[in-house]
C-alpha cells in the first residue's frame, strides 16, 4: 500500500506547500481549517501590511496569485505598493487558491503523529481515524503559539479570554465589544497598533502600553523608500533583499544570531497608512516595563516602572496583549512525545536541515516554526516563494 504524506494545516504555507506536492504527483493528504488564523484570530476590517506582491500563496504553475484572484473575482486589482489588501480579500484569495489547487482538503484535525519502527508516521485525526503517512508537513503556523508574557497571566487567573479582564490579540475578531469602554493594547507591533487604532474607531478609548522610548512608530510610505537601495516585500534595505532571496546560508548562523534576527528584523513597527489612523486618536504611554498586573472587582490595572524610575498604575476595562507568538515545540500537542523527544531542537525550535526537513527523516516543518532555521521572512506569506518548492523538491528526492 502506498502511503500518502501529511500536510497539517490549511493557512497560506500549508496550501502552498499541498499545491507544490500535488503537482509533483505525490499523493497527499491535506488538514486544517482554511485560512482560519486570519479569518478567526485577527480583526475584522484589519488591513494587510504586506504589500499585494508580497501576500501571493506560491503556486507550482501560473495563474494563482492575488492578481489573479482579483481578476477571477471582478474585483479591483491590487497591484502597486501603495494598494492596500483588506484581510477579508485575502482570506477569500487563499479560499479560492485551495479550491482551485487543493481540492480535498480534509477539515479535521491531527490529534497526533507518532513515529513507526516499521518506518513511516501514524497519525490519529479527530474523525477517529487513523492512518500511516510515509512523510509529515507541519504548517500549523500561529496555531496554539500565542504568548501572554508571565505579569500580564497573573491577572488572568482563569485565562486569557475577551470577556476577562485579560486577552491576548489573537482572541479578538470582532473590537466593537469594547465599544464606551477603556481599553490598554499591550505592544508596539503592527498587531499592536492596528488593534488599538480598530478599537478605537469602534469608540473604545485606547491607551497603547510599549516597552522603551520611541518603539511605536511607523514605516515610511512606498514613495520615500531609499532608491538606491535593492527592493524587497519588507521594502528596500540590502539586508531585507538578503534575508528575503538568500536564506540558504541562514541555518548556519550562530543559535544567539537567527533567534536574535528572528525577533528584531522587521519587528515592532506600524505600517505607513495607519500612521494617520492611530496618531490622535490613541493614546501612548511608554514605560521601561510592566511590573505586574492585577484586578479589582474584575477590572484590570498594570504597574509600570515609568522611564523616569517612579513607579505608576494604568487601569482600565480591559487589557488585550498584542505580545506576539512564540514557536515552542512543546505547545505543538499533537508531536508525539517520543517524536518530540528525538527532534534536534534550538530554544524550543526545530534545527531544520536543508529541504526544510528535521532531525527526524520524513518529519518537515515550514512557516513559523521554520524562522529560526531559515531566517524572518519564514514568518510571512511571501516566505512561501522560497520555501514551498523546496521543500517539495527535497521531500520528492527522499520520500516520492
Ligand atoms: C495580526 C497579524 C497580522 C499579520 N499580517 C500579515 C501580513 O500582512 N502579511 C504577512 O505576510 N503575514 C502576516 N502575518 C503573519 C501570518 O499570519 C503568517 O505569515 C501566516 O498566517 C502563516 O501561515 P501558516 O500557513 O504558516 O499558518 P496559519 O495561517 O496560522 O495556519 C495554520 C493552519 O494549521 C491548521 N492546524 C493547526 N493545528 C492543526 C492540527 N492539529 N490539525 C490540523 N490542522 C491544524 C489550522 O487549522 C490552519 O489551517 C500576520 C500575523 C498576525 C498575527
Amino acid at each position: 500500500m502506498i502511503h500518502p504524506v501529511a500536510v497539517i494545516g490549511a493557512g497560506p504555507f500549508g496550501l502552498s506547500t499541498a499545491a507544490h506536492l500535488r503537482a509533483r504527483g505525490i499523493p497527499v493528504r491535506v488538514f486544517g481549517d482554511p485560512m482560519v488564523s486570519w479569518r478567526d484570530h485577527m480583526p475584522a476590517g484589519m488591513l494587510l501590511k504586506s504589500t499585494p506582491a508580497a501576500s501571493n500563496l506560491d503556486a507550482p504553475q501560473p495563474g494563482h496569485t492575488l492578481v489573479d484572484y482579483c481578476d477571477a473575482a471582478g474585483i479591483p486589482r491590487l497591484v502597486t505598493d501603495e494598494d492596500i489588501v483588506p484581510v477579508e480579500t485575502f482570506i477569500a484569495y487563499g479560499q479560492w487558491f485551495q479550491q482551485k489547487l487543493v481540492p480535498g482538503l480534509e477539515q479535521v484535525r491531527v490529534v497526533s503523529v507518532d513515529r513507526s519502527e516499521q518506518g513511516g508516521f501514524p497519525l490519529k485525526l479527530d474523525s477517529g481515524e487513523s492512518f500511516t503517512a510515509r512523510a509529515v508537513v507541519v504548517a500549523t503556523g500561529l496555531s496554539g503559539l500565542s504568548h501572554l508574557p508571565p505579569e500580564l497571566a497573573a491577572a488572568a487567573a482563569d485565562g486569557p479570554a475577551p470577556t476577562g479582564p485579560v486577552s491576548h490579540s489573537s482572541q479578538h475578531h470582532d473590537l466593537t465589544r469594547y465599544s464606551g469602554k477603556e481599553l490598554i493594547v499591550v505592544g508596539a507591533g503592527q498587531s499592536a497598533l492596528e488593534t488599538a487604532a480598530l478599537a478605537a474607531e469602534a469608540g473604545a478609548q485606547v491607551r497603547v502600553v510599549a516597552r522603551g522610548r520611541g518603539n511605536v512608530d511607523f514605516g515610511a510610505p512606498p514613495w520615500k523608500q531609499p532608491r538606491l537601495r535593492p527592493e524587497s516585500p519588507f521594502g528596500r534595505a540590502w539586508s531585507l533583499w538578503a534575508l528575503t532571496y538568500y536564506p540558504h546560508p541562514y541555518r548556519h548562523l550562530p543559535a544567539g544570531t537567527r533567534h536574535y534576527l528572528v525577533r528584531r528584523v522587521l519587528g515592532p513597527l506600524g505600517a505607513w497608512w495607519l500612521r494617520d489612523r492611530f496618531e490622535g486618536k490613541v493614546r501612548v504611554t511608554e514605560v521601561d516595563r510592566i511590573l505586574k498586573a492585577d484586578t479589582s472587582q474584575g477590572h484590570p490595572s498594570l504597574e509600570v516602572l515609568t522611564d523616569a524610575g517612579t513607579v505608576d498604575r494604568l487601569a482600565a476595562d480591559h487589557v488585550i496583549a498584542a505580545t506576539g507568538y512564540r514557536v515552542d515545540l512543546a505547545a505543538m500537542g499533537f508531536l508525539g512525545h517520543e517524536l518530540r523527544t528525538a527532534l534536534a531542537v534550538s530554544r524550543g525550535t526545530p534545527r531544520l536541515g536543508a529541504g526544510y526537513v528535521s532531525s527526524v527523516p520524513g518529519l518537515y516543518f515550514t512557516g513559523l516554526p521554520a524562522a529560526a532555521s531559515y531566517g524572518p521572512v519564514m514568518r510571512f506569506v511571501c516566505g512561501t516563494e522560497f520555501a514551498s518548492p523546496r521543500l517539495a523538491r527535497h521531500l520528492a528526492a527522499a520520500h516520492g
